[in-house]
């Protein structure tokens, strides 16, 4: 069987620079925030192109303090795509504000600008889009929009390390931008792990008193804060790794680039890419009508695939309290029916992605 994901070859590839990581944390005496934090900070920064970088402890909680810092609150609005991961909408939720969902442009499976406009209230606060699968959504009208309504733009890139729009790198486009360093991303810690950058430094400001018991010095508590800051031994994890990202997206492309080429006559559709986004493939995702049935041809190929995501949020449990009924959000809905995800990362073997595209082609 091909595996969707191999998560321990990036790991033995980087073995002995791990082991040297895990001896300097230990006898560093810093276990909480401390020198790995802020150096990895100040190079993911650098890195994306933004001013500030506060580590967090995971990316649903650089979704809800970015949300918090931006001053979303209880019965508050925040436009939200129709199609994501749920963790987007439970930020909105954790803040006590409405995730008001928008339909995407289902050439790209992101936010459509079109649509943006109809869904503005007077409670709306926020519009956050998803760069999803590693591709940026079309941020230029959204910023227009929100600028023109007096709105405040947080990004969700959990999903898009290193992905550029327009010749840029996602991280300072919109007011602030949250990340998620979850293992199978595509800069993954050991555990879990997160971040918000942003340009606006009173942002940032805000953003490290909440994620520290709302505490600038100890035991001197400004604010009702969280604790959710960024682990050392992981920010010395990810300061290891984001040293190869360029890389290991490079890596991907080349696969993405093969399926594109093998895969064009086979019966899938395939991900459309605008001449502006430059993704970095966190995941493959194709089409089919009968996507059940394809993936389970697959399985007994040998190529195990996966589903991002079978349930659209508003069609969850946790937001029957919605009264979204089946039929609200049609191309989300039609999206989580026909989506499946190809393996894709950058220890696939170009060997098995080969045989990955024949399988696709007999079933
Ligand atoms: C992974 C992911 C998150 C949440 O990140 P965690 O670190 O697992 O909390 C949020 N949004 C999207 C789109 C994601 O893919």
């Amino acid at each position: 069987m091909i595996p969707f994901l191999d998560l321990k070859a990036p790991h033995q590839e980087l073995q002995s620079e791990l082991d040297e990581v895990w001896a300097r944390v230990r006898d560093s005496g810093w276990y909480i925030l401390g020198p790995e934090v802020d150096a990895f900070e100040q190079e993911y920064a650098a890195y994306c192109g933004a001013q500030h970088c506060v580590g967090v402890a995971n990316g649903l909680d650089a979704l809800h303090l970015a949300l918090r810092a931006l001053g979303v609150g209880t019965g508050d609005e925040v436009i939200v795509p129709s199609n994501t991961y749920i963790a987007t909408w439970l930020a909105v939720s954790q803040c006590g504000a409405v995730p008001v969902p928008v339909e995407p442009d289902p050439a790209t499976h992101n936010l459509d600008p079109e649509r943006v406009e109809a869904a503005i209230t007077p409670r709306t606060k926020v519009i956050l889009p998803v760069h999803l699968y590693g591709q940026p959504a079309d941020l230029d009208p959204i910023l227009s929009i929100a600028r023109r309504h007096g709105l405040r733009v947080l990004e969700d890139a959990a999903q898009a390390h290193g992905a550029r729009y327009k010749g840029q790198r996602i991280g300072a486009h919109g007011d602030a931008v949250a990340w998620s360093f979850y293992p199978g991303k595509n800069l993954g810690a050991l555990g879990d792990a997160g971040a918000v950058t942003t340009n606006d430094p009173e942002l940032a400001d805000r953003l490290r008193v909440l994620r520290n018991y709302g505490s600038r010095a100890k035991y001197v508590n400004e604010v009702q804060g969280w604790n959710s800051r960024l682990d050392p031994l992981q920010a010395a994890i990810l300061r290891v790794k984001l040293a190869h990202l360029d890389e290991w997206n490079a890596r991907r492309a080349e696969i993405a680039a093969l399926y594109l080429r093998e895969l064009a006559d086979c019966g899938v559709v395939l991900p459309q890419v605008p001449d502006w986004a430059q993704p970095v493939w966190h995941l493959f995702v194709v089409r089919h009508p009968r996507r059940d049935d394809f993936q389970q041809r697959l399985a007994q190929a040998g190529v195990q695939t996966l589903i991002h995501y079978p349930i659209p949020p508003h069609r969850q449990q946790a937001y029957a309290g919605l009264g979204l009924a089946e039929g609200a959000l049609p191309i989300a809905e039609r999206l989580a029916a026909e989506v499946l995800s190809l393996p894709m990362g950058p220890h696939l073997p170009h060997a098995d992605a080969k045989m990955i595209i024949g399988a696709v082609s007999e079933c």
